[in-house]
């Protein structure tokens, strides 16, 4: 597959995601969520900015990204990590369903990331806590940080 399809198929995935969520959508939020389909790796704002113009041919500016990964944030198709100030997409397609909380792993490293959702029962046992301590708006995703495997071969490897 050409780089050019591998565009192409990430745009066609980022258009259906984002019109399970909103039948009217714009091209740029799109076109963003494209951009980080096809990475696969957290990027900051000013990355995605830089990504972006450069596989569009656009002049898009970075308080523009800003409000578009706000939506895509509050749309749950994408994931601010706290702990890298970076943003990465869902990837399990299933953050949308309502209620949903995903663990994301990430590689201190390499900043590979991996998602998950938990389970009912750890799912209830955050809730009570979170009902207990009276917070209201609490984030939707847990993270965590650790050494992916191949950073640990990679260590292990190390004379
Ligand atoms: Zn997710
Ligand atoms: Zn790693």
């Amino acid at each position: 597959m050409t780089v050019m399809a591998d565009a192409e198929s990430s745009l066609h995935r980022a258009r259906r995601i984002i019109e399970s969520r909103e039948q009217r959508t714009t091209d740029k939020r799109c076109k963003l969520l494209a951009v980080m389909l096809a990475e696969q790796k957290p990027l900051s704002a000013y990355e995605l900015t830089d990504k972006y113009n450069r596989e569009y041919g656009e002049h898009i500016i970075a308080t523009s990204v800003y409000r578009i990964l706000d939506w895509l944030v509050n749309a749950s198709v994408a994931h601010r990590l706290n702990a890298l100030n970076k943003y990465v997409a869902c990837q399990q397609e299933v953050c949308i369903q309502h209620g949903s909380i995903s663990l994301l792993v990430i590689c201190k490293h390499c900043e590979k990331v991996s998602e998950k959702h938990i389970s009912d029962s750890l799912r209830q046992a955050i809730d009570e806590h979170v009902s207990q301590s009276k917070f209201s708006h609490v984030s939707q995703h847990i993270e965590m940080t650790g050494e992916c495997e191949k950073c640990q071969n990679q260590i292990h490897q190390r004379p």
